[in-house]
């Protein structure tokens, strides 16, 4: 056991490194120490807060969960595809807010069974207990959402797979069965029944087929004014000014229930390409969480991890926000459609021409200048080395000059392309940012997008009525030549058709990206 003194020093020396490591992250050069230093932070923090005498651990507890966790853990990091990371990132952000609510919870518990020892603010725990119990709940029920979303099995009308529908299935009924059980416990008191109805609606909602259905922004208000209803009403009773209920955590449960209903609707009718706002939101909304529960427990070392994630989660809301060129506001409450329907999508493509691996090499002789756009089918087919590949043949036998095109939203994740490009390590004075790039367009020879659609679709400059109307994008269209590098026709994460393919300056190679620039590499050399 460690002395309070010996705790807090190495609590300052974890901050340290969580600053330290967050500022590595900021670019791909750096990002690795970063990453490090915060995980050696993380660690340094966990054990100084299990040795620490503030708490009296059972550790047969301490080793289940630990192992638990572990082991599935680390089967998810050795398992999980580089293209389902976002799904990932998403379930990971949920967990965090599930710890909140179970912590606050527990300790809400305690609180009504022994009353507070001296050292406790009862004003301060309420508050933070009820904060914790309500943004925990908005993010785990959000984040699987957003989870369902990326994995494609919610909000969508299609066939399912198998685990997709056990998946769906199995966890509108353990949203069910917690409603049940939370019935049950509290004597089927009022709020108890309300908490189970709350949590039958969100499961019921998690079965719609479209985004946006009837009656969604009503459900959106009503919960979201429930929700701090509810919450002023469990702090009166924690702090003793007025009493609701004789059985109190009925009221926290309850809590927890709207904030699901609420959690659901608001990331349920997110669609088009706004769902990297969310990610980043939720990620945020996981740390605040934290931070609100290191106040329930009074533990520094939660309270500044927690904030550290709140606060660079919602600087990058904001980023992502510039970058969609969207308001928060609209994001949320905008419940824009998804798709659009009435575009006659044959018309779209009448004039679609394409292309073979040895044309595109002649093009790429005769270029001075040729800019290379990723996006999300790049790192379905991990064509990042051929890609580097035929950029360094392209310039060490043709002298022409090789840039890449990055879109802040292109692929699935914040970042995504920067990743798999440092992973390839094409050097990063090449990956330029989309308004460099657009500044440059009319000196581009020959545009080669592999596998982006969203990020370089004109409508969105030319059609206001479009779901990602207002989004910058690379705006390829403006280039001399436009090689576009895909399977087929169909649309990207947003749903839309993308009229660039059936330009006038515009070539399609169908294909697998890798495939496509591995035969493109042979032609090249056999120029
Ligand atoms: P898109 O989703 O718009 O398009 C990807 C394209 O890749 C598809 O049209 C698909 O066409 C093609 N593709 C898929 N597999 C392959 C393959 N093996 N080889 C070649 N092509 C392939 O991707 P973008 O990167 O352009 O845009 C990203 C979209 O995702 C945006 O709408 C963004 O808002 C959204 N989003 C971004 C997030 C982020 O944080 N970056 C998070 C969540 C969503 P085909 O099937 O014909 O091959």
């Amino acid at each position: 056991m460690l002395s309070q003194g010996i705790v807090n020093i190495i609590y300052v020396i974890a901050a340290v490194l969580f600053i330290v490591g967050l500022k590595g992250m900021a670019h791909p050069r750096t990002a690795v120490r970063g990453n490090i230093n915060g995980a050696i932070g993380m660690l340094l923090a966990v054990l100084a807060t299990l040795l620490s005498p503030q708490f009296g651990f059972d550790w047969k507890f301490v080793a289940i969960g630990i192992t638990i966790g572990a082991v599935i853990g680390i089967i998810l990091a050795i398992r999980i595809a580089m293209t389902s990371m976002p799904e990932l990132v998403a379930i990971f952000n949920g967990f965090g807010g599930a710890a909140s609510v179970v912590v606050a919870a527990a300790e809400l518990v305690r609180y009504f069974k022994m009353g507070a020892d001296g050292s406790v603010d009862v004003a301060q725990m309420s508050i933070a207990t009820v904060l914790a119990g309500l943004i925990g709940s908005v993010t785990f029920f959000g984040s699987y959402i957003a989870f369902g979303k990326l994995a494609e099995f919610l909000a969508v009308k299609w066939k399912l797979h198998t685990w997709q529908k056990l998946v769906k299935g199995g966890a509108a009924l353990v949203f069910i069965a917690l409603g049940a059980y939370i019935a049950y416990s509290y004597d089927f008191s009022v709020y108890s029944i309300l908490s189970l109805v709350f949590l039958i609606i969100t499961a019921v909602i998690t079965y719609a087929k479209k985004a946006v259905f009837p009656g969604m922004q009503a459900i959106k208000m009503i919960s979201a004014v429930a929700t701090v209803a509810v919450g002023v009403m469990l702090v009166l009773q924690v702090m003793g000014i007025q009493s609701f209920t004789e059985q109190p955590m009925d009221l926290f449960w309850l809590l927890v229930a709207i904030s699901a209903l609420l959690g659901v609707t608001l990331t349920f009718s997110i669609g088009g390409a706004d769902m990297p706002v969310v990610i980043a939101l939720l990620n945020s909304y996981s740390g605040i969480a934290a931070a609100m529960t290191g106040f329930v427990i009074n533990n520094t070392v939660l309270i500044i991890a927690g904030s550290l994630v709140g606060a660079s989660g919602i600087i990058l809301t904001n980023l992502m926000c510039v970058a969609m060129n969207r308001s928060l506001t609209n994001v949320l409450f905008g419940a824009m459609g998804s798709t659009q329907q009435d575009v006659d999508v044959d018309e779209v493509y009448k004039k679609v021409k394409s292309t073979s691996g040895d044309e595109i090499a002649m093009m790429l002789e005769m270029a001075q200048k040729v800019l290379i756009v990723p996006g999300y089918g790049m790192a379905v087919s991990q064509a990042q080395h051929a890609v580097r590949d035929l950029a360094n043949l392209i310039e060490s036998k043709f002298g022409a000059e090789v840039v890449y095109g990055v879109h802040p939203v292109a692929g699935r994740m914040p970042g995504h392309m920067n990743v798999l490009l440092a992973e390839a390590n094409v050097p990063y004075d090449k990956l330029l940012e989309m308004d460099t790039v657009n500044s440059m367009m009319d000196s581009i020879d020959v545009a080669v997008v592999i596998g982006a659609n969203d990020v370089v679709n004109p409508v969105a400059r030319t059609d206001p009525d479009s779901p990602i109307a207002g989004m910058p994008i690379i705006d390829v269209d403006k280039a001399r030549t436009v090689i576009v590098i895909k399977r087929s026709l169909s649309p990207g994460f947003a749903g839309i058709p993308n009229p660039l393919f059936a330009m006038d300056n515009a070539l399609m190679f169908f294909n697998d990206g890798k495939k496509a620039f591995v035969e493109i590499i042979e032609a090249v050399k056999d120029v």
